[in-house]
This record gives C-alpha cells, structure tokens and sequence, in this order.
C-alpha cells in the first residue's frame, strides 16, 4: 500500500473521530455552561457510517484511530464501535481521549474489547479546584476511572494536563510528582485559542518552557524521545520513576511539520487541521449513496488541502468556528 502524502511532504496516517459532540463535563475553557447549540442525533455519525469511512481510509494508509469528544463514553453502544474498529484490517493502533468519568465502569469493557491506550483529561487534583474547572463535582469518579484503567492493563495510561496560567499552574509539580508514584504518563499541553471564545487571553498561556523550568526544580529530567520521533509530545522522566512527562507545544512551538492527522467530526466533516475551518461534508456523500472510491477520492482532496500549519502566534491568527467538544479535541 502506498503512503498517503499530502501536499507539504507529511505522511498522514492518524484519524482522530469525534463520535459525540455531547460532553458531560462544562470545562469553562472549552464550553459554555449554557447555551450550546447540540447536533441533532439525526445529524451525527452513525457507527455504520464511522466504520465505512474507516474502513475506506484504512485501505488507504490511515493505520491509527483514535476515539474523542465531546465525551465519548457518554455515546451508547461505544464499546461495540471499538471491538468493529478494532477488527478492520490496518487499522494497527486505536485509542480513545476521555474525560475518565464514565471510566471505571467502561475499562474492563473497553479492553476486553480490544482498546489498548487511553488519554484521560484531567486539570486537576484538588476535588474542590476540579469541580471549579469542570462546573462538575466528579474528582472522585475520574480518579476511580485512572485507578482502573491502571488495574484492568491499559499502557500506557496518558493524563492530559491544560496549564493554565492563573487556574492550576501552582499544581504542575503536584502533577509531575505523580510519575514518581505511579506508571502514569503526565502530558502538560499548553492552552489554545479554541473553545469558549472569551476566555482565551495570550497572557493566560503558560508555555511549555515555563513549565519545563518549574519541574526541573525537583530534578533534571531525561529524554525519553526514541530518534525519529515524530509525535506532538517530547517525553521525559526522572531517574527511577515508574511515570513520564510529556509536553505538548501547539501554541509555543508548533509541531505541524511532523502533523500526520485528520479529523472527523460528529456530523461527519473531514477537518485538515484543527483550526481550519476548511471542511469536506463526508457525510452528504455518505447518505446520497456514494461510492468507497468517492470517499478515496475525498481523503485525497483532504491530503490537498490540509495547510502547511496553523497560525496562532501571527496577526492573521482567526479562531475556529467551532469549539473543542465539536470538532474533536
Ligand atoms: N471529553 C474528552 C476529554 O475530556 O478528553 C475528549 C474531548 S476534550 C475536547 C479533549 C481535550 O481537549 C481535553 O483534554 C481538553 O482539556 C482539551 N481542550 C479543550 N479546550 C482546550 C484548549 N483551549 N486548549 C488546550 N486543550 C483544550
């Protein structure tokens, strides 16, 4: 099988799904408590059709998928869609992003059915602070759901860290200590100007420069980075701890030259970058009858247009349209 290339010479081989746009937390950084248009149930992505576009695009060269939100363990049936994914020839790596809520009753299930990895987000871990963050009081439940996906023999186990200067940035060590504890990897990600549009202040941004700094007051850390290394995290870890620490740039120091991902969204949009705003609707061509070739035909138009990278830090920087829980973070 060919390569799939795009335009700017990158190798795109990375699905990110967005099987929901409902979420059952109200992260004030990524949407509003109240007000938010949903896609109605009719509009979203049935698993027949997620399957069928997987299952085109892994002929093609997409061999990693993985499964977002909104939250995707609110979606009914979402183990089932893993063990179908996980079952497509080609398709050799599949994990899912999750807020860790629903997480303790769905790890067993979810690995039996053949999910190896999961991301869980988590901002922090003070119950009262998380409750602030995710308007929320469900500390516990996440950390029952990290618990278990340890227990059950998910690895690596990822906790996805938004530092935030002013909300959790005087928790960044607490977080870094975890990795001395526990085989957990704590990814520290910088905030982007998506989501809810009015909290977003450049002077909020706590870079990953900053972050670095702060922790290699305990210890200097050592790369973990094999050569080659292509990913959006640079990882490290301290001398004898069972954890690592990742740390994810978009903002500071972008990764788009190594971007090998496209993203489709619950009502079926083909999304080349995520600040793009430049969609392919696969979804009209999936329910008028279209034919796989058609939707080869659409990746390969994707792989045209996926720009060379996103603008932030420039004048000309333009918000998404859509918030996080609608495209897919
Ligand atoms: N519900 C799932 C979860 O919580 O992981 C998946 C969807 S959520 C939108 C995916 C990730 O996007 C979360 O880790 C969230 O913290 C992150 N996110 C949302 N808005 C963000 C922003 N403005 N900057 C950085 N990360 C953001």
């Amino acid at each position: 099988m060919a390569d799939l290339i795009d335009s700017f010479n990158r190798k795109i081989e990375y699905l990110r799904i967005s099987i929901t746009d409902r979420c059952n937390l109200r992260c004030r950084y990524c949407m509003p408590e109240q007000g938010i248009e949903l896609i109605p149930h009719t509009g979203i992505l049935t698993f027949e059709e997620i399957i069928r576009v997987v299952r085109v695009f892994a002929k093609l060269g997409i061999s990693k998928v993985r499964l977002t939100g909104g939250e995707p363990l609110v979606r009914t049936g979402v183990v089932d869609l893993i063990r179908r994914l996980g079952r497509i020839e080609g398709i050799h790596d599949l994990s899912l992003t999750t807020n860790g809520i629903l997480l303790e009753p769905f790890a067993g299930p979810l690995f039996a059915a053949g999910l190896k990895r999961v991301n869980i987000s988590l901002d922090s871990l003070r119950p009262e602070r998380f409750h602030h963050i995710a308007r929320r009081d469900a500390f516990h439940r996440v950390w029952g759901g990290i618990e278990k996906s340890l227990q059950v023999g998910f690895h690596p186990v990822k906790l996805n860290v938004v530092a935030i200067r002013g909300v959790n940035e005087d928790e960044i060590l607490d977080f870094a200590r975890l990795t001395m504890e526990r085989p957990v990897h704590v990814r520290f990600i910088e905030y982007m100007p998506s989501g809810e549009h009015q909290a977003w202040k450049p002077e909020r941004v706590l870079t990953i420069g900053q972050i670095r700094d702060e922790i290699e007051r305990l210890g200097p850390l050592s790369s973990e980075n094999s050569e080659g290394h292509t990913g959006p995290a640079t990882t490290y870890r301290w001398e004898g701890a069972p954890g690592r620490i990742g740390f994810i740039s978009p903002v500071s120091r972008h990764f788009c030259d190594h971007c090998n991902r496209l993203r489709l969204t619950s009502d079926g949009k083909l999304r080349t970058c995520l600040f793009s705003d430049d969609e392919i609707d696969l979804r009209t061509y999936l329910r008028n009858g279209c034919s796989d070739r058609k939707l080869a035909e659409l990746l390969e138009l994707a792989l045209m247009k996926k720009p060379e990278g996103h603008s932030i830090n420039t004048h000309y920087f333009k918000k998404c349209q859509r918030n996080m829980s609608s495209i897919g973070g």
